[in-house]
């Protein structure tokens, strides 16, 4: 947990338990395996203040420590979305996975530039989908280590209201980015997308009754 010790950890205990229980559900799912991942819930606004995972924890036994560790450089893309002018208001959790579906899609979509997913009811999980009859496209990001230049780059594209950002996107040979209003509804977004990249995946591998 990116958090201090004293006064800074009081009123933050729900918060810190929420990330905790992310990170348990996610690692049983092999969303996030490894030291991998990372998650984050808005504690204030203006400024905005986030609750952050630190880099290199194992994210199936999170525990709070007593000094301010590293947080990832993947902590400026949860900025980017959480302090974005046009979107940031509504974004209260980012949360990021590597799972294998994730991985393995991101890869090979990454030339056509998105991962286009129809026809599923479980589309209507996500914000603002209300039928199965529609085609949700998430966007793929090459993989970088550059991480201030791909936060600048998504700040630009959310400005344009790019409809392939609207609940997510991949980074190439990597994994996922989602979030929501609240812990809660960017969970649901990740079981959703990962639901959906699972089909997705495998649909590809099946072959139809001859
Ligand atoms: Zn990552």
């Amino acid at each position: 947990m990116n958090t201090q010790t004293g006064s800074i950890l009081r009123g933050l205990e729900e918060p810190i338990e929420s990330l905790r229980d992310i990170g348990r559900r996610f690692y049983a799912r092999g969303w996030s395996v490894g030291t991998s991942s990372n998650y984050s819930v808005v504690v204030q606004r203006d400024p905005t203040q986030l609750l952050v995972t630190a880099s290199g924890m194992d994210k199936g036994q999170l525990t709070v420590v007593e000094e301010q560790p590293k947080s990832s450089a993947e902590t400026m893309l949860h900025v980017a979305l959480a302090n974005h002018p046009v979107i940031g208001k509504g974004v209260g959790s980012v949360l990021h996975t590597h799972s294998i579906w994730g991985t393995l899609l991101s890869d090979l979509d990454f030339d056509r530039g998105e991962l286009r997913i129809g026809g599923y009811e479980m589309l209507k999980g996500l914000d603002g989908i209300t039928t199965h009859d529609t085609e949700v496209a998430i966007k793929i990001f090459d993989n970088t280590q550059d991480i201030a230049s791909l936060a600048a780059k998504l700040t630009e594209l959310l400005s344009e209201n790019d409809p392939a950002l609207r609940h997510g996107f991949l980074m190439r040979g990597h994994g996922l980015y989602t979030w929501g209003s609240d812990v809660d509804a960017a969970r649901r977004h990740v079981e959703v997308l990962e639901f959906l990249f699972e089909v997705v995946g495998r649909t590809r591998t099946l072959n139809p009754i001859p």
